[in-house]
């Protein structure tokens, strides 16, 4: 072991290397000598465990490779081919055109983001945004904050902390990523007061249960799973209906916000913010990166008396939203103020695309490769805890490699292209959907297939 630990290279040995050299060149020496302490350290821990003594070329080969990972930019751009129009971990919707100009002018220069162009005085962060919002849900007031999860932590902690709250049993539910209705009602520091059974709840659940502590009654929509069959839920309206006769606001998570009725594109109707302010709930939540189609944001559209409490919270200045966001969610609001949103809008471009457009692309990627690949029908999915269970017919393209490591090889290919490419496997077959593909990305999702065909 001794001898082994004695045979491993130096720091300044490594740092000679010609490769290490240019390293030095492009970052600085004291991030590369970084690199080459932790290389060697764990070059050291495995001489201990009695694994032969890495040699220079290891070392100097593992620097390169961390320097490569840890110091590219991220996150990189990828083609999603998955079909999954909003997919999380692909950064759910992709901007539109307008939103990216929009953020691109304000990222580089000094804005009016505070500050009033016509008194010269200070301005307010929210009021423009506020008012399209207001606008396009038929909403007294709204506000927009860092993201959908903290629009409800604001809005329970400013309208019901230390009060109860009424949930269903049903809707006592997990998100995904950590976001659980009870978890973040107790962080609010309201009481969480469930009713009803999983299945099925009842007005009369809910009405059984108001004390003169309650402060709200809290609807969430189930929107990453659905319960069928032997079910139960009160409407929106009806629930607006007991909290006005006991005068307990109505708080509705939406989930995905979604603006356009998506029955029309042979979708089930998604929930729609526009209805539920309508039916007179207090306030009414939900995201601006799922069907919106626009930044990451919480968006929070009711009255203007709970708009204002939650204005007013010490919670809203931790969980404000940023000015990059903000231009890009006004550039995507402003898609629907002029009705162009499914002309615009990418994640609707992509629900509207219609079955002949899909099976062009299809097929053009097909010929392009020159055989080797097929089209097939498949479907494609909203996603991003949207319309569970719902999907749209598409042409897939379709590659069943035969060769050494077969479809998953093929995979982890297109994964490491120089444009990074994501498709699905499915009964042994990569299938990749245009649906989620961006039209520019064609010649690159092309290009890289070709790269990991080769
Ligand atoms: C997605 C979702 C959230 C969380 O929204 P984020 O914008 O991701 O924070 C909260 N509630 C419901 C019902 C959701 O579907």
């Amino acid at each position: 072991m001794a001898t082994q630990l004695r045979s491993l290279p130096s720091v300044d040995k490594v740092l000679a290397d010609g490769r290490v050299q240019r390293l030095v060149e492009t970052y600085s020496r004291g991030a590369v000598v970084d690199l080459v302490r932790e290389q060697l350290a764990e070059a050291r821990q495995a001489a201990q465990r009695g694994e032969p003594a890495a040699t220079l070329d290891a070392v100097v080969e593992g620097v390169a490779k961390a320097a490569g990972s840890r110091w590219e930019h991220w996150p990189l751009p990828v083609i999603n081919a998955t079909g999954v129009i909003l997919h999380t971990n692909l950064g759910r919707a992709p901007l539109s055109d307008d939103a990216r100009a929009a953020v691109q002018r304000v990222a580089a220069s000094y804005s009016n983001l505070e500050f009033d162009l016509d008194t010269g005085h200070r301005g307010s962060r929210q009021g423009r945004l506020s008012q399209l919002l207001a606008q396009l849900t038929g909403a007294e007031a709204a506000l927009a904050v860092n993201n959908n999860a903290s629009a409800v932590m604001l809005g329970l902690a400013a309208v019901a902390a230390g009060k109860q709250v009424i949930v269903s049993r049903g809707e006592a539910v997990e998100i995904g990523g950590g976001f659980r209705i009870p978890d973040v009602l107790r962080q609010s520091g309201a009481e969480l007061v469930e009713v009803g059974t999983t299945n099925r709840t009842y007005a009369q659940d809910y009405e059984n249960a108001v004390t003169e502590r309650t402060g709200a009654i809290l609807a969430v929509h189930a929107s990453n799973f659905r319960v069928v069959g032997f079910t139960h839920a009160p409407t929106i309206p009806d629930l607006v209906e007991l909290g006005r006769k006991h005068g307990i606001p109505v708080l509705h998570d939406l989930g995905s916000g979604c603006l356009l009725d998506t029955s029309q594109f042979g979708l089930a109707k998604e929930p729609m913010p526009q209805d539920s302010i309508a039916s007179g709930v207090g306030l009414a939540f939900f995201s601006g990166d799922k069907m919106l189609g626009g930044p990451q944001a919480g968006i929070v559209a009711g009255t203007k008396e709970l708009v204002g409490k939650l204005s007013r919270h010490p919670l809203a200045r931790a969980v404000r939203m940023d000015k990059l966001s903000m231009a890009a969610l006004v550039a995507t609001l402003l898609h629907y103020v002029g009705s162009e949103a499914t002309d615009k809008i990418p994640i609707w471009r992509m629900i509207a695309m219609p079955l002949e457009d899909l099976d062009l692309r299809a097929q053009r990627w097909r010929a392009s490769l020159g055989g080797g690949a097929s089209v097939v029908d498949g479907a494609s999915t909203v996603g991003g805890g949207s319309l569970p269970g719902e999907t749209l017919s598409s042409r897939l393209l379709c590659l069943q490699p035969s060769g050494a490591g077969g479809v998953e090889a093929l995979a982890a290919r297109l994964r490491r292209a120089s444009q990074p490419v994501i498709g699905r496997i499915e009964d042994g077959r990569l299938l990749l959907d245009p649906r989620t593909v961006l039209p520019e990305q064609g010649d690159a999702l092309v290009r890289a297939l070709k790269e990991a065909l080769r």
